[in-house]
């Protein structure tokens, strides 16, 4: 067994002891928010917003929001995204839930994707909407959607470390051009398993200097526990070099289904306060407020 295999085996004997040891109390859910969160409207998420709302109640969040994937521009597929008329479809869902709940707090938001050349548009088509916050993705590096589970096949004849910097290149532009409030999942080139031999600390060192210069927020994203990484979203050395420069800092589980809303989050506090997070980020009509991580 080569080092990798190795190295991934060993991560999945610890995930499970983790796991088996305990889920977060509703007391400590409550301090929390999970700002990542997804609908049927994108074609690969299951469940009605109500669901996913009940299972954030049940878990005892103390916030959440939706942040659905915006419909893409260059292409339609109904798998990815919903389409560009469906936006206000999108809208009146999370409008409902807003108001028919009103034991939590329910923000609307948006997860963009990076598409150089092409934010005009993409913002134009968003402004008759009043999101809380707007997600940053770097979901597509020179037009290959490297997160898309469906074609791994893709991955064949590319190279890793090519794969990171091209990442990096592209994750800080969209920090530097983007707009955007949070950079979701911030080393998602990692998703399907994917690790560089290049010395990766230079590159989270340039793009946490770009996110404290253009004052952009990250998110801890535990999906990455659920994919072939087997690690949250961003790597504890890129967390702890984003803290030290002063970054602000979010959480969300890229609930896909209701059950995974505030997922893995006993990992994701222990994450976030192994790398010296105090304060988690929360927003409304794109204002951010710092709220204490623990009591
Ligand atoms: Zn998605
Ligand atoms: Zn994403």
């Amino acid at each position: 067994m080569n080092s990798s295999r190795l190295r991934r085996a060993a991560k999945r004997r610890m995930l499970r002891w983790t796991r088996s040891v305990r889920e977060l109390d509703r007391d400590s859910y409550s301090r929390l928010v999970d700002y990542h969160i997804h609908t049927r409207l994108c074609g690969h998420a299951i469940g009605e917003p109500a669901d996913y709302v009940r299972e954030a109640i049940r878990k005892g969040l103390g916030e959440i929001g939706f942040s659905d994937h915006m419909p893409l521009l260059h292409i339609r597929d109904e798998g990815l995204t919903m389409a560009p008329d469906e936006l206000p479809t999108y809208a009146e869902l999370v409008r409902d839930v807003q108001e028919s709940v009103e034991s939590i707090e329910i923000r609307f938001g948006i997860e963009m994707d990076y598409i150089p050349g092409q934010m005009d548009e993409v913002w134009e088509a968003a402004s008759p909407y009043k999101f809380d916050y707007v997600y940053g993705a770097v979901h597509y590096l020179d037009g290959w959607d490297f997160g898309d589970s469906r074609r791994l096949s893709s991955y064949v004849g590319k190279s890793p470390d090519d794969m990171y910097v091209r990442y990096f290149e592209v994750f800080c532009e969209a920090v530097e051009r983007g707009g955007f409030d949070i950079m979701a999942h911030p080393d998602l080139v990692k998703k399907h398993g994917v690790w560089t031999t290049l010395p990766v600390d230079e590159m989270y060192r340039e793009a946490a200097e770009v996110l404290a210069e253009y004052d952009v927020a990250i998110e801890v994203n535990s999906s990455g526990l659920r994919k072939q990484a087997q690690e949250l979203y961003p790597a504890h050395d890129f967390l702890k070099i984003c803290v030290e420069r002063g970054v602000a800092v979010t959480l969300g589980s890229d609930a896909h289904a209701p059950q995974q809303v505030g997922m893995d989050f006993d990992l994701a506090v222990k994450h976030l306060k192994r790398a010296g997070v105090t304060e988690i980020a929360t927003f409304q009509d794109r204002k951010r407020v710092m709220r204490p991580l623990v009591s």
